[in-house]
């Protein structure tokens, strides 16, 4: 397994010679795989081996998300077999948000079962058959970029260090994907960061801050036409 969310992996190349297979796994943002893993991506060669997709996100927008990395995997030669959205915690309940509090469940994880049991099929043969058809998007690649920037818009503070809880660990600039923590001054580069909150999420003495967004957390819910209920009926998805 590779775990290409630090910055330094995603510049190792991959050669996928060796392995029948390859399974991609990574969150949704604004729709998309992030930015970071859609440039990684355009950088592989998948010299013809058969893939499968699988996505983690908070409740909201998965579509187009299938579509377009699957569109990027096959530009870069692989065959997708399979793909799946999974529920989880929203990122942004680190900021004050209440978007899927004690997901994934035993259905989640069920499901998650189910993918790995049909994916291995096709990886394997006893099952031919490659992804079917999934719903096109209509959005431009600068419309999905303009929506992408809602993500910063609600990030009004980036992960910053507060008090003195700090150890240099540098944890928070080693998971970093995209080079922007900088731990030796508590803060992240607004050009590079992405809003990922992985390090404050991974920081051991809980001393990377963000802004408090639970006023969004309304008119988040506004914006996608739901509410809290209507978030926690959703299930984790999978496309054959
Ligand atoms: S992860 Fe936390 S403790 Fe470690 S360097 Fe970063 S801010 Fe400091
Ligand atoms: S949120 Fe943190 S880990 Fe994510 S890109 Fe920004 S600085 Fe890096």
């Amino acid at each position: 397994m590779s775990d290409i969310t630090p910055y330094a992996a995603r510049k190792e190349r991959i050669d996928f010679g060796p392995y029948q297979a390859v399974v991609f796994g990574a969150p949704i943002h604004s729709w998309r795989a992030p930015r970071a893993v859609r440039e990684w991506m355009r950088t592989l060669d998948g010299q013809g081996k058969k893939c499968a997709m699988f996505f983690t996100f908070g409740g909201f927008q998965v579509h187009p998300t299938h579509y377009s990395t699957r569109q990027i995997l096959e530009e870069q030669n692989f065959s997708v077999v399979s793909s799946a959205e999974f529920l989880g915690v929203h990122t942004f309940n680190l900021g004050g948000w209440k978007a899927m509090k004690g997901r994934p469940d035993a259905l989640d994880l069920e499901v998650a079962e189910e993918f790995a049991r049909a994916t291995y099929k096709r990886f394997t043969g006893e099952d031919d058959a490659v992804l079917g058809e999934l719903e096109k998007t209509d959005h431009t690649e600068e419309a999905l970029d303009a929506i992408e920037t809602f993500r910063f818009n609600v990030l009004t503070q980036l992960p910053t260090r507060q008090g003195e809880a700090c150890s240099l660990c540098m944890a928070c600039e080693e998971i970093c994907p995209t080079g922007a923590m900088q731990a030796e001054i508590g803060e992240a580069d607004k050009g590079k960061c992405i809003g990922c909150l992985a390090c404050v999420a991974n920081c051991p003495e809980n001393a990377l801050k963000i802004n408090d967004m639970s006023d969004s957390w309304a008119f988040k819910l506004e914006l996608e036409n739901t509410t809290e209920k209507g978030l926690k009926e959703k299930r984790s998805k999978i496309y054959l």
